[in-house]
């Protein structure tokens, strides 16, 4: 009997803002302890949330990528519970009318591309943060993060493995990097996300779903599906039922527990918020939303493979992030002559260097202006491409230009015609052996003799001259 996997997602994604959603405290990460709170978002009575608009303006942007339908008007709801992180006792949040429904995203898939339906995106505000560890059997509060504005991302039930959903994540994860909505930062927890499970024998309805929290990073997630998937699959064969439940992931032991259970789960009570007006968006801030959207990542690749004739593999590598891409149009405009060098540099040799250091293209120490001097040096026949790669090891290391380094280091191309010969004349000399065995016919010794001339010059040497001097003085 073979069995279908049934996935929703539902994505908190964290709005990047200097200021809370509902007041003007700042968001900065890292602050001591309830140092960035103020009576709104510590919940004292009496106090009046004031909407922040450029929360509201981000979730449409997104909204607006993911080709959902904006609702002009959206309410704000009150989701009721209690929790020692969330002071008001509730949190405010979108319920019936949220400010997107009905979006999509299209994900690859092995065989080509699959579109994931987005139920909806609400706004919400995060709670504060307990902490229990190492403090000696109490807790501690730390509401900075109480009031920081998030948008709730939520998906279809229209995944059916791990990889799909792993692909749905980092697609979900790249576009509001790009649009410039949030940092997405998952170690800071800004883009956490809750998987929605459930298993079905094919042609049957859905099957009873378990949500799994706690899913910090893309390989937790597929490794807590699997489990999930394994573990339920078993269960109905061992003819149990699955309950509809949380269950939290623990990536140390790589299994879940539950948490809750449907009977124990809440009762929000959701209300309307009465403190806060219906959040309304004209047409005209619609339509001047719109005309800012920034080129999407598709579009992005796509263009790159068409401009600069990029494979498609190094059009996905440079468009990962809005940074890498425009980092490599600064380098193309400063090495038009091939962008497909541009490319294979960039992203093989020193995006490589960079993650062995531990860097990234921000913290560069090779600006796109000095890579692109040293490619002008592989294309004028300074030097070969060999040497450059040492070239920019050496940048790498002092942030030098290239040319400086080639010149201190004395790595010149020998393009010198006589200075060529001098060294193919001693190669020679120093194997008559294989000149005797060339010139009685072996043609495959040409590469000994190539690979010879090349070390005596520290492979400095012109390859395609050593090649052409070659072939003249072996022959006699
Ligand atoms: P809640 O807010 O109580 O978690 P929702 O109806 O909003 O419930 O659903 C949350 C998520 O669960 C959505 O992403 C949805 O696609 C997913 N989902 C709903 N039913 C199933 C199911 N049977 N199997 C897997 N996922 C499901
Ligand atoms: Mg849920
Ligand atoms: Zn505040």
């Amino acid at each position: 009997m073979s069995w279908e996997t049934v996935i929703g997602l539902e994505v908190h994604v964290q709005i990047n803002s200097k200021t809370k959603a509902f007041c003007g405290c700042s968001t900065t990460f890292g602050a001591d302890p309830n140092t960035q709170t103020c009576p709104v978002c510590l919940g004292m009575p009496g106090q009046l949330p004031v909407l922040n608009t450029e929360a509201a303006r981000k979730s449409a942007l997104t909204g607006l990528a993911i080709n959902g339908q904006i609702n002009l008007e959206s309410k704000f709801d009150r989701k009721n519970y209690f929790y020692p992180d969330l002071p008001k006792g509730y949190q405010i949040t979108q319920f019936p009318v949220p400010i997107v429904e009905f979006g999509h995203l299209d994900i690859p898939v092995p065989d080509g591309i699959k579109r994931i339906g987005i139920t909806r995106i609400h706004m919400e505000e995060d709670a504060g943060k307990s902490m229990h560890e190492g403090l000696d059997g109490v807790s501690h509060i730390d509401l900075n993060r109480s009031g920081v504005p998030l948008m709730e991302i939520v998906s279809e039930p229209d995944m059916r493995c791990a990889d799909e959903a792993v692909a749905y994540l980092k697609q979900l994860h790249q576009l509001v990097r790009f649009l410039n909505v949030s940092g997405a930062d998952m170690e800071k927890g800004q883009f956490r996300c809750d998987a929605n499970v459930s298993v079905r024998r094919f042609g049957e309805p859905l099957g009873t779903r378990a949500e799994l929290k706690n899913l910090n990073s893309f390989r937790f997630i597929k490794q807590a599906i699997e489990y999930e998937v394994a573990r339920q699959i078993e269960l109905i064969e061992d003819g149990g039922e699955v309950v509809q439940e949380t269950r939290l992931y623990d990536s140390v032991k790589g299994e879940s527990r539950s948490m809750r259970s449907k009977e124990e789960a809440h009762d929000y009570r959701y209300f309307p918020e009465p403190d806060l007006p219906p959040l309304r968006i004209s047409q005209q801030e619609l339509d001047a939303i719109r005309a800012g959207m920034p080129e999407l990542p598709g579009a992005l690749r796509a263009r790159f493979e068409t401009e600069f004739g990029l494979s498609s593999y190094d059009a996905d590598v440079l468009t990962q992030t809005r940074e890498l891409a425009v980092w490599y149009e600064s380098l193309v405009a400063a090495h038009p002559a091939d962008p497909k060098r541009c490319a294979n540099w960039m992203a093989n040799e020193l995006l490589g260097r960079l993650k062995e250091s531990g860097l990234n293209i921000s913290s560069s120490p090779v600006s796109a202006l000095r890579l692109a001097g040293l490619l002008d040096r592989i294309a004028d026949n300074t030097i070969s491409g060999k040497i450059a790669k040492d070239v920019l090891d050496a940048m790498m290391a002092s942030g030098d230009h290239a040319d400086a380094i080639i010149e201190s280091k004395g790595l010149k191309q020998v393009s010198d015609s006589g200075a060529i010969d001098d060294m193919i004349v001693k190669v020679m000399a120093d194997n008559p052996q294989q000149l005797e065995q060339f010139r009685a016919g072996k043609d495959k010794l040409m590469g000994f003799f190539v690979g010879q001339v090349m070390k005596a010059s520290k492979g400095q040497a012109n390859p395609a001259m050593v090649n052409q001097r070659l072939n003249k003085l072996l022959k006699g």
